[in-house]
């Protein structure tokens, strides 16, 4: 009896040990099959990039839902986040003026630094950046960043972001590009979109608040006329409420245009100086909270910028 006790708790054994085993080997084939992990700088590319990848990478979105880019500063937090990355994908242009002092450390954890607008951006504007060895912020003509709001330009941004994903995950890289595909479909469509509704307009200017429309107003043929520069947070000087307003009266502009995520209040004083009304143009550097709930992305509110530009524009059918 004691002899049989003791090989069935031999065997017992032999098969614990194997269970532990299979285990162990199951728990390898997983941390193998770890997700590629992507961050993105704001709201445009992390929707590209998600579009792209769909659920075969964790993409991050530094920019929280809700928050301004033009002057994000990232935590420590997202800086470890962004080394745990294979990419960081970002506009380039100073619209990430952060990336200054955190690019090196960041390159030397192997990480890839995709800049998106490099050869894009052919339009220049006034903008300030901040100057690390003068400690102060230098206005000065830069290249306006504000790529993406041209669904064409867009195409060209969604297509490097696809050959970066495919080339570090060769394994995904038939579905990366599939998806691809699709988006710089809905890309094109959307810009027929502009481009017919647009045909046949009475006038020519906008008022917007800050200088973000330039390569939309470049592609479909209409002027911007900025309250702000290139950057959100420069508020414009009484003189320049007044001339915007004179220049407002004579054009006989009849709409100006507010943001999401900056204060309406000057594009409001200078709505109802005039006597014109206030519409929403969206340069998507962000999404609200309201916007994210509703489920809106790219797409819908290029689509509502579209419907509002063409009431200010006065354009026919
Ligand atoms: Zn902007």
């Amino acid at each position: 009896m004691k002899k049989i006790l003791i090989t069935l708790s031999i065997v017992f054994l032999f098969v614990l040990a194997f269970f532990y085993q299979k285990n162990q080997a199951t728990k390898e084939v997983k941390s193998d099959e770890k997700k590629l992990q992507v961050s993105t700088s704001f709201y445009p590319l992390y929707f590209f990039t998600k579009e792209i990848t769909q659920d075969r990478a964790e993409v991050v979105n530094l920019t929280k839902t809700g928050a301004e880019p033009h002057d994000f500063e990232p935590s420590p937090k997202d800086i470890l986040a962004i080394e745990q990355s294979q990419l960081l994908i970002v506009n380039g242009n100073f619209f990430e003026s952060w990336l200054d002092k955190f690019d090196e450390e960041i390159s030397k954890q192997g990480v890839k630094i995709i800049k998106v607008t490099e050869n894009l951006a052919t339009i220049k504007g006034l903008g300030h950046h901040h100057d690390e060895e003068e400690h102060e912020e230098e206005e000065e003509e830069m290249f306006d960043p504000h790529v993406w709001l041209d669904p064409v330009l867009a195409q060209s941004q969604v297509e490097l972001i696809s050959q970066e994903l495919q080339a570090v995950d060769p394994d995904n890289a038939s579905f990366y590009q599939a998806n691809a595909t699709v988006l710089l479909q809905q890309l094109d469509d959307l810009h027929q979109e502009f481009t017919s509704q647009l045909q046949n307009c009475q006038n020519q200017e906008i008022i917007t608040s800050h200088a973000a429309f330039a390569y939309m107003a470049e592609r479909y043929g209409f002027e911007q006329i900025a309250i702000q520069g290139l950057n959100p947070d420069q508020d414009p000087s009484p003189a320049k409420i007044a001339e915007l307003s004179n220049l407002a009266k004579s054009k006989q502009i009849n709409y100006i245009f507010f943001e999401t995520l900056v204060s309406p209040k000057i594009a409001q004083t200078i709505a109802q100086e005039i006597g014109a009304k206030t519409l929403l143009f969206n340069p998507l550097e962000g999404l609200t909270r309201e916007e994210e709930a509703l489920g809106q992305n790219y797409f819908t509110i290029q689509r509502t910028n579209l419907q509002n530009l063409s009431l200010a524009l006065n354009c026919q059918p």
